[in-house]
């Protein structure tokens, strides 16, 4: 199943794109894909309830506005350099485990959504990830029992901010939480969808240019891995994002480095998760 969320922002209703690509309204229903609906079995019961209603629930608007497939949830944690080659290109050492940050949840939005280029932002930058979003709650959980807490998968550009992330004090959280710096989607696909998760081409191109081409087999730390590692430290919920790290052809790790203009196009896609396209944008007071 892949599920989305349309309408717009702060007033996303949930949907499903069926596969032969019509896109349907669930919401007379489900009230939306948050804690509640993945704590109570949500995907079961949407995909038995489709069985009998697919074919009568409403369309979509072909002009809807695609949401992140997410409600805004709990949490949006992070794996710092988790490809090695990325690592590499940051001038940084591979990691002996996990690296974790956060990023604010108030940074979600849709994967067509512009990106704003934040206030005093010298170095914006882009990142395409594997996100898994949670399904069951998570707490201290190994890596074999780690799969049953997984509701899906979703493509995930972690946009970051490095004078904010590197230069600045403190935590890369600064450099990672404005408001869009986390296109999510276009949509949650459920495992069944994916045969291997851990053989998925990924990449992102600027303005038409490839810039970053990479496999979700060189991660560092598997999906499993990630999952139970994090568990050790905190409860994960029902709807929480990890974004699992990036590949390398970051705009810092070019020589001179490139970051985002206004006006840059972002395109990016993981096999069977889908593409997003966004638009980068000038902050403006009040927006
Ligand atoms: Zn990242």
């Amino acid at each position: 199943m892949k599920l989305i969320r349309f309408g717009a922002p702060g007033s996303e209703r949930p949907g499903v794109l069926l596969p032969d690509g019509k896109k349907i309204d669930v919401s007379e229903a489900f009230a939306d894909y948050n804690e509640q609906f993945f704590t109570e079995k949500g995907p079961e019961k949407l995909s038995d309830w489709l069985e009998n209603n697919a074919g009568t629930a409403p369309r979509v608007p072909q002009d809807a506005r695609i949401g992140s497939p997410v409600a805004r949830p709990s949490k949006i944690i992070c794996i710092g350099l988790n490809y090695s080659d990325h690592a590499r290109e940051a001038g940084m050492a591979i990691p002996k485990e996990p690296i974790l940050f956060f990023k604010a949840t108030t940074s979600l939005c849709g994967p067509y959504d512009q990106v704003i280029i934040p206030k005093n932002s010298v170095k914006s930058d882009w990142e395409v990830e594997l996100a898994i979003v949670i399904g069951k709650k998570a707490s201290y959980v190994s890596e074999d029992e780690a799969w049953g807490h997984i509701a899906g998968y979703c493509l995930m550009n972690d946009v970051s901010e490095r004078e904010f992330q590197l230069e600045r004090e403190g935590q890369w959280v600064k450099g990672k939480s404005a408001d869009t710096f986390s296109p999510l989607g276009p949509y949650l696909v459920t495992p069944d969808e994916i045969d291997d998760v851990h053989n998925l081409d990924m990449w992102l191109e600027i303005n038409g240019e490839r810039v970053q081409d990479g496999n979700t087999k060189t991660l560092i730390f598997n999906v499993p891995k990630v999952i139970s590692y994090i568990s050790q430290f905190m409860t994960l919920l029902p709807g929480d994002v990890i974004s699992t790290g990036t590949p390398p052809g970051v705009g810092m790790g070019f020589k001179p480095p490139r970051y985002l203009k206004p006006g840059d196009i972002m395109e990016l896609g993981i096999e069977g998760l889908g593409k997003s396209r966004q638009e980068a944008v000038a902050y403006k007071p009040g927006s």
